[in-house]
């Protein structure tokens, strides 16, 4: 059986072929890792009947890595330098005082009638939840579980949008709990954010049959309701989480290639586009952009809150 840290090094040097110079989501540059895998002594190395501690395909779905990493002398949590946000992001943001991203597509004005004259008074997060948990506006009621409203902070200024709930959120009633789940909650870590200093929220409150894709008439008869929770919620930023909470906020089909690395305009609010958590799961050469998104939106939300 291979070497856990020989598999962990050719992890390394792959990633850093791929031009990461950080691993995003344990704040340890990969130079340092490997060096610390070529000086970590005899006894940091398992022995050769030990289950192999380093998954080459997919790090982010096994502590495993991590383990060895700090078997081998690495210090958990440690801060290193961070890059320049701006890496390949051209400079001039009027909307937020430069230098963070070009502007983006801007939805609406910076503000709107959401459920028009007639409509229900949703006035309230409580309110809104039981409209949603009572809601037959489309059949995706009849086979979900239970109602995902979201949850976090109600005065959160950073929120997070993605798209429907899964098998763990439909047996649950709560966001991105699954496995997406716990890598966001690593996500939010990097930027100094617990999941109950945010909120999060999905395009569709119910989840749809075996993960399918959304339907478009589902998504315009739930979206009134996440128009309204971000109404009612009033975050500085947004953030889509994947193409479609991205292509629904921004009502485009441009690719999420496209999308990231601006700053966009959701009825005023800045809306930041990245990766999809399980997108992630599936191609950790995407946690790097990732972090370079929820970095920038983060700067968005300093500068809004020290009035730059
Ligand atoms: N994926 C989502 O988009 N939302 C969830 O709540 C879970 C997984």
């Amino acid at each position: 059986m291979t070497d856990p840290r020989e598999q962990l090094r050719r992890y390394l040097e792959q990633r850093r072929e791929l031009g990461e110079r950080e691993l995003v989501l344990d704040h340890l540059s990969v130079e340092e890792a490997l060096r610390i895998v070529a000086g970590a002594g005899p006894t940091a190395a398992k022995k050769p009947d030990e289950p192999v501690a380093v998954r080459q395909s997919d790090p982010s779905a096994s502590d495993d890595w991590r383990a060895a990493l700090r078997a081998a002398g690495a210090a958990p949590g440690r801060e290193v330098e961070q890059p320049p946000v701006q890496k390949g992001i051209p400079a001039s943001t009027p909307e937020v005082g430069g230098q963070l991203a070009p502007a983006g597509i801007v939805v609406g004005t910076t503000s709107r009638d959401l459920f028009g004259a007639g409509g229900p008074s949703l006035d309230s997060l409580e309110v809104l939840e039981k409209a949603i948990a009572t809601c037959t506006r489309c059949p995706l009621y009849a086979t979900a579980k239970n109602p995902v409203p979201g949850e976090g902070n109600p005065s959160a200024d950073f929120m997070l949008v993605g798209e429907a709930p899964g098998a763990t959120e439909d047996e649950t009633g709560r966001p991105f709990v699954g496995q997406a789940g716990q890598l966001l909650e690593k996500i939010l870590a990097a930027i100094k954010f617990s999941r109950e200093d945010v909120f999060i929220v999905n395009v569709l409150k119910h989840r749809p049959p075996g993960n399918r894709n959304p339907l478009p008439q589902e998504v315009s008869a739930c979206s009134p309701y996440l128009v309204r929770q971000i109404e009612l919620i009033r975050p500085k930023v947004l953030v889509a989480l994947g193409t479609f909470a991205a292509q629904t906020l921004l009502d485009t089909k441009l690719s999420i290639g496209k999308l990231r690395g601006q700053i966009h305009r959701y009825y005023g609010v800045p809306l930041i586009v990245t990766y999809h958590p399980a997108a992630l799961l599936r191609n950790p050469a995407w946690k790097r952009p990732t972090w370079e998104d929820v970095q920038l939106a983060r700067r968005i939300l300093d500068r809004a809150l020290s009035g730059a």
